[in-house]
């Protein structure tokens, strides 16, 4: 590791569960991030300033007014633009050591495998249940994590999953009836500095996988924070899983 890492990063280094050989794990670790809103903004913000090596940022739509209130890689100038080029640019401000690679995409079933090539985490920051699904047929086809989240209002919630576990639950396992309708915040109410406490906790997620040495449990995580009440929930795989009992 360089000097100037050394010094950049000491503050993980002096943490005994990360240390150098941590460090050196999350600076080699490559993270596909699907979905530049509020959540994928303050992920990719820490993720950056955290070393994650390669960050891959995906993302088809352009930046609007109503997207300043939360999307915080974004600005006034910025109007009109794209999503992934910007949040590029403001990361390698912040990180010019790592590697950022931005597309203009909307996944589908054609172009997953290329968009999310060579990345072993996913974090699911979009705003529509084809893409989650889509995101976790992938995940569990290539035995990556996964980490995937959402906020309406003042509520939020994450999960994180490892499909390298055989015995790890998927997406469908614990949401069995969803259609295609959109779960979050396009046209609906958000508090601002909710998607920074989620994207955050899925930032931590994603590099608490990185350097962990054990098995770690899959669950899901809601936070309400009107209330600041946090509730963590044991997830299971589900025997009757369409796509668990599939593939
Ligand atoms: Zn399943």
């Amino acid at each position: 590791m360089k000097d100037t890492d050394l010094v950049r990063y000491s503050r993980h280094i002096m943490l005994p569960e990360i240390d150098i050989e941590g460090q050196k794990k999350i600076s080699s670790s490559k993270i596909s991030i699907v979905g530049l809103g509020g959540l994928g903004c303050s992920a990719s913000s820490f993720l950056a300033a955290s070393g994650v090596g390669t960050l891959n940022l995906i993302d088809d739509d352009f930046i609007d007014i109503s997207n300043l209130q939360r999307q915080i890689l974004f600005s006034e100038k910025d109007l009109d633009s794209q999503k992934s080029s910007v949040a590029k640019n403001k990361l390698i401000k912040l990180n010019k050591e790592i590697d950022i690679q931005a597309q203009d995409l909307k996944l589908n079933a054609f172009n997953i495998e290329s968009a999310l090539k060579n990345s072993e985490i996913i974090l699911d920051c979009t705003d529509n249940f084809d893409t989650r699904k889509l995101i976790n047929i992938y995940c569990k086809n290539k035995e990556l994590i996964l980490i995937s989240g959402s906020s309406q209002g003042w509520m939020g919630q994450f999960f994180s999953l490892d499909f390298k576990d055989d015995n790890s639950p998927c997406l469908e396992c614990f949401f069995e009836d969803l259609d295609s309708e959109d779960l979050t915040c396009r046209e609906s109410s958000i508090f601002s500095p909710l998607v920074g406490v989620i994207g955050s906790f899925m930032a931590s997620e994603s590099i608490k996988r990185i350097i962990a040495s054990e098995k770690m449990n899959s669950e899901l995580v809601e936070l309400n924070l009107k209330e600041n009440n946090l509730k963590s929930i044991k997830l299971k795989k589900n025997q009757n899983c369409k796509i668990c009992s599939k593939l």
